[in-house]
């Protein structure tokens, strides 16, 4: 084991391709975190410019309080280890199979995901930063981005493939199956070669917190830092691009609703059950807009009629 895990690391949470997931306690304050590491030896060496992108993005939407806080950010020559708030509750998709089977009702989908969600997107859409990857992934053993604190909090985690559209243009192919949108995939899945010459200087050393020290030999904090640009020579920049969440938070709300991905077969083919309410419906349709130019922004879905319904009592 390349970690001295010690007593810090608790219990690990997600076991992914390039990265682990770990709960632990920060020794300073004895706050719970998440720490998400990523192992040097398992991330190609033209795709360790994206872990950087992660950490850039990341650290200019954390200030939004439906955003999952990153503390820090440390590495030494085996890994890059983020820590992060704790979702005490896990994911989301965790929740919605606890709560009569999968469907959650309007009010709850309303209030505790859409809401915030919304409000995490319109926060980071101001700032050019498209998160790309909103899934809930309710039907299947994907992991998710969208986690629950202990007191029922949403965050919206994971910028992976998050971009900053003032910094890089959207060429390549980003996001999950179902929750992409049709115009993301006719986008090229790997960008030209020579777009992937990164420079990864971005990080470098101050002193690390001494809680972290004992546990990963060598940490140095990573600098807040801004990604490198891709210049890329796609087509798709500006506004449109950021239309693509809208797309997912239309999948997302369906299948919270629902209990299952939409099945879309052409223009106007979405079936709904009886249960759903004809607010959500606009809502849903709304955002599934084929041409991403007739979709609402992020900020229109917020004052959607069934998001103002929200004040009201129960559906
Ligand atoms: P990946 O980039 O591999 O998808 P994520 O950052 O999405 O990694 O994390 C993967 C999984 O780890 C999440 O779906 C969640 O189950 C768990 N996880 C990640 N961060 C936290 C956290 N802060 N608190 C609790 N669980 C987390
Ligand atoms: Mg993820
Ligand atoms: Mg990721």
């Amino acid at each position: 084991q390349r970690l001295s895990p010690g007593a810090s690391l608790q219990k690990r949470l997600y076991k992914g391709k390039m990265s682990s997931v770990y709960k632990g306690r920060c020794l300073q304050s004895g706050l719970p975190v998440a720490l998400k590491v990523y192992f040097k030896d398992r991330v190609p060496a033209n795709v360790i410019h994206m872990v950087m992108r992660e950490v850039s993005i990341h650290l200019q939407a954390t200030e939004q309080r439906n955003v999952l806080k990153l503390y820090g950010v440390f590495q030494n020559d085996d890994v890059i280890v983020l820590v992060l708030e704790l979702a005490a509750r896990g994911s989301l998709s965790g929740i919605c199979k606890s709560i009569n089977g999968g469907r959650l009702s309007e009010a709850q989908v309303r209030q505790t995901v859409v809401e915030p969600l919304l409000d995490a997107l319109s926060y980071l859409h101001g700032k050019g930063v498209c998160h790309r990857d909103i899934k809930a992934g309710c039907n299947g053993p994907r992991p998710e981005n969208l986690l629950i604190t202990a007191d029922w909090g949403l965050r919206l985690a994971d910028f992976g493939v998050s971009i900053n559209l003032t910094e890089e243009r959207a060429v390549t192919r980003a996001g999950t199956g179902d929750y992409m949108a049709p115009e993301v995939e006719r986008c090229p899945l790997k960008a030209h070669p020579e777009e992937n010459k990164e420079d990864t200087s971005l990080a470098y050393t101050t002193a690390a917190e001494p809680s972290l020290q004992g546990r990963f030999s060598g940490l140095c904090r990573v600098a807040p830092c801004r990604a490198v640009a891709q210049h890329g020579r796609g087509p798709k920049t500006g506004v449109t691009v950021l239309l693509q969440d809208v797309w997912s938070v239309g999948v997302l709300v369906y299948e919270l609703l629902v209990g299952f991905p939409p099945i879309l077969l052409g223009k106007g083919g979405l079936k709904f059950p009886a249960s759903v309410s004809p607010g959500a419906r606009d809502f849903i349709i709304s955002a599934l807009a084929h041409l991403p130019e007739e979709r609402p922004t992020v900020r229109q879905l917020r004052c959607h009629p069934w998001m103002l319904a929200a004040g009201a009592a129960a559906d």
